[in-house]
């Protein structure tokens, strides 16, 4: 079961417009939240970034905090099988009577749907994953979570295709984040990860993990660095909400440190975990 616009309903039974603006111009915002046991992880956040999402493109967001609450535990309710979610809200401009770029204003189409999530256990990640680079030609708006993905979902395909976990992006000679993640790097024992702004997507993985360091007195530098830096780590991680937290340990084939996941992984890991319960 799902919900789409005030209803719930089969998910073989949900249907849009072709009208909607989102099916033409992929005109919406959404949101991923992680479910463990029924317990939502960063409720507040997740709602905070999909309200400045719909501000950011001009939609007057449908439901009060508490009303998306309800309706997001209600999805997830309807799963009683499996344990761990990821419920996906989408909220696009609507329908209009013809296409046409600009639009008056609308009354947005909400979906609502959960899936379950297999993140991977510890011991499956101590050996690493591999990631490849691209060049991050995304528009300076990546702060907005909009559901116009087209270079995100591309770069993600490249990646499955040579085999890797994620694309890694950069741009002049700076890594931004990856195609569907934030990306952290481990060096001397201080981790670093692109400092909030346009240019990335401000993951709320990426703030538990930082906060999951500074618990364990790790320190943390929200500053950029390079692609020479990023192949020079000691650790490299990547961030988000259905992956958790993975690490990195061979980047365009060549492999990073000692190809291993690395002790302050480990420690930030472990914390991450602890968070479920
Ligand atoms: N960057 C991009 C481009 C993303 O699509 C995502 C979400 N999949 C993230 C970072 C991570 O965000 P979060 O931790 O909130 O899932």
């Amino acid at each position: 079961m799902v919900y789409l616009n005030g209803n719930f309903i089969e998910k073989n039974q949900a249907y849009v417009s072709v009208m909607d603006r989102g099916f033409l111009f992929g005109d919406g915002i959404y949101e991923v939240f992680p479910v463990y046991n029924k317990k939502i992880i960063g409720l507040d956040s997740h709602l905070k970034r999909l309200q400045d999402g719909l501000d950011a493109i001009n939609i007057k967001n449908p439901h009060s905090k508490d009303e998306w609450t309800k309706l997001i535990h209600k999805v997830i309710s309807f799963d009683s099988i499996h344990l761990n979610q990821a419920v996906y809200l989408q909220i696009s401009r609507g329908s209009d009577e013809n296409r046409k770029h600009t639009y008056n204003e609308l009354k947005p189409t909400v979906y609502i749907q959960s899936s379950a999530i297999k993140p991977r256990k510890k011991s499956m990640l101590l050996d690493g994953m591999s990631a490849i680079t691209r060049e991050d030609i995304r528009w300076l708006k990546s702060n907005t979570k909009a559901t116009s993905l087209l270079a995100n979902t591309l770069y993600a395909q490249e990646a499955k295709s040579n085999g890797a976990e994620e694309a890694i992006l950069y741009r002049d000679g700076i890594v931004t984040e990856a195609s569907s993640s934030n990306v952290f790097i481990a060096k001397n024992n201080c981790i670093y990860t692109h400092p909030k702004s346009p240019m990335i997507l401000p993951g709320i993985t990426r703030e538990k993990a930082i906060e999951c360091a500074k618990t364990n007195d790790i320190s943390v530098k929200e500053s950029s660095f390079t692609t020479q830096q990023l192949m020079d780590a000691d650790e490299v991680w990547i961030t988000s909400s259905t992956r958790e937290i993975v690490p990195i340990t061979s980047i365009d084939g060549s492999q990073i440190s000692n190809g291993r996941a690395g002790p302050i992984w480990s420690i930030v890991y472990d914390e991450y975990q602890s968070l479920k319960s």
